[in-house]
């Protein structure tokens, strides 16, 4: 399971971000490779149930004249870097196929999400989903440990040999 992120920080009452000049969020893949820029953050999107990846809405949805509540969702402006992957399908518990079309880290091939369209992405699909914990919002956290080796470098001071007779 990806880790909970609390909702504490989400529920502040004096939320005064303008709603159209929203920053965008840049997301990486976990090796720090750039993966998606998007105007909302993930955690705020919605969840599809059946796994857990965040939806990202490439189409406003149609006014529907299903009931009274006909809000139209505006579709989320946001770009992914990512290279496409082979089609597979999948069988849910209760015996239905899902194809989807997977799109990976172009660095580290890590599957980042994927879309029910055949690419290219944003391609006339209603949706692009994000595998959750797949992306990350820090760029590069490289362990502490990992510069360890660097600093025997400075010892590589070679002593000129000049034997000058
Ligand atoms: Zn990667």
């Amino acid at each position: 399971m990806p880790k909970v992120i609390s909702r504490s920080t989400i529920s502040a009452s004096n939320d005064q971000q303008p709603s159209n000049t929203s920053p965008l969020k840049v997301y990486y893949c976990l090796c720090g490779e750039f993966s998606l820029v998007c105007d909302r953050p993930l955690e705020s999107l919605p969840q599809r149930p059946l796994d857990g990846s965040r939806v990202l809405r490439c189409l406003d949805s149609s006014p529907g004249s299903s009931g009274g509540v006909s809000k139209v969702r505006k579709a989320r402006v946001f770009k992914i870097s990512a290279s496409q992957g082979r089609p597979k399908l999948l069988q849910r518990p209760d015996g239905s196929l899902e194809k989807q079309y997977p799109f990976h880290c172009s660095r580290c091939n890590l599957q980042i999400g994927y879309e029910h369209t055949p690419p290219p992405l944003k391609s006339g699909g209603k949706f692009t989903f994000i595998l959750p914990g797949a992306l990350s919002e820090r760029h590069g956290q490289v362990p502490e440990d990992a510069l360890l080796g660097i600093e025997n470098l400075d010892q590589g001071e070679a002593k000129e040999t000049s034997t000058s007779d």
